[in-house]
């Protein structure tokens, strides 16, 4: 049974397929898909399929799927073609950061110069 707060979640939604998306990748614990907004050539998500709020909670409940996370972000880029390059993963966490979706999230963005960090 779906708890409320995973009822109420977009990536949920998303991971659950009631929100379509474009899907990259798909492992048994992860998803990564393509960020509707893209601020970058290459702009692909990668979330756990379970829900955590953001990545210090994830990484303090859940070491192993937080590294599974790792994981799938390391082989989309290598299969984006981003690894030559470089590319940039950004854990954005809390409201300070302006995280939107509360659903721990990867963005992994590449595929152009990207520039300093805070520009
Ligand atoms: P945050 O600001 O929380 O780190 O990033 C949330 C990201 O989710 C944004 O880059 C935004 O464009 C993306 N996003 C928001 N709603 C959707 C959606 O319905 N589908 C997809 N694929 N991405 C979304
Ligand atoms: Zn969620």
């Amino acid at each position: 049974t779906m708890s409320f707060v995973t009822m109420d979640c977009l990536f949920c939604r998303i991971v659950s397929g009631e929100i379509p998306a474009t899907l990259v990748r798909e492992t048994d614990t992860t998803l990564a898909f393509r960020d509707i907004m893209p601020k970058a050539v290459s702009h692909i998500l990668v979330i756990p399929k379970e829900h955590y709020a953001d990545v210090a909670t994830l990484a303090q409940a859940d070491a192993k799927l937080a590294s599974d996370v790792l994981e799938t972000v390391a082989i989309v880029a290598e299969h984006e073609g981003l690894v030559a390059d470089g590319f940039r993963v950004i854990f954005n966490t809390g409201e300070y950061a302006g995280q939107e979706v509360s659903h721990v999230h990867a963005h992994v963005l590449g595929g152009e110069p990207l520039g300093p960090m805070l520009a």
